[in-house]
């Protein structure tokens, strides 16, 4: 399993550092964003430290597809699958990326009018 010592998600998952997990599995876990933007505001993140999109879907692609079965699941258990949500990847700087480490943003809960995560 790659992890990177100074990765926040890496971190995370050797519970290094604390985080409300609402899913975990062989490949993947799920927590709450500490500084959530809508009142669902979850983090969809593979164990394996990859960097961005393109490194994840050249390496792992049945991931990805497993990371958006998982997105729908928590969408129900939040009871927003028929309210609608947002899934969203920030890439590279001009989308604002904080952590280099691929996840995806599950928003919901409200009216998604800004255009960020
Ligand atoms: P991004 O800008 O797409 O890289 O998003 C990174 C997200 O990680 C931000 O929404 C942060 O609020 C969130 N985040 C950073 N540190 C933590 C943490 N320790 N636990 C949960 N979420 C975090």
């Amino acid at each position: 399993m790659n992890s990177e010592t100074n990765c926040v998600f890496c971190r995370i998952d050797k519970s290094e550092i604390e985080a409300q997990f609402l899913h975990t599995d062989e490949f993947c876990f799920a927590i709450n964003d500490i500084n959530p933007v809508s009142p669902v505001h979850l983090l969809v993140i593979p164990k394996f430290h990859y960097r961005n999109f393109k490194e994840i879907l050249d390496d792992d692609p049945k991931l990805v597809s497993h990371l958006f079965s998982l997105s729908d699941q928590l969408s129900k258990a939040h009871r927003v699958d028929q309210t609608g949500f947002r899934l969203v990847i920030n890439q590279g700087g001009d989308a604002g990326q904080e952590i280099e480490h691929f996840h995806m943003h599950l928003l919901a809960g409200q009216q998604l009018d800004f255009p960020s995560a």
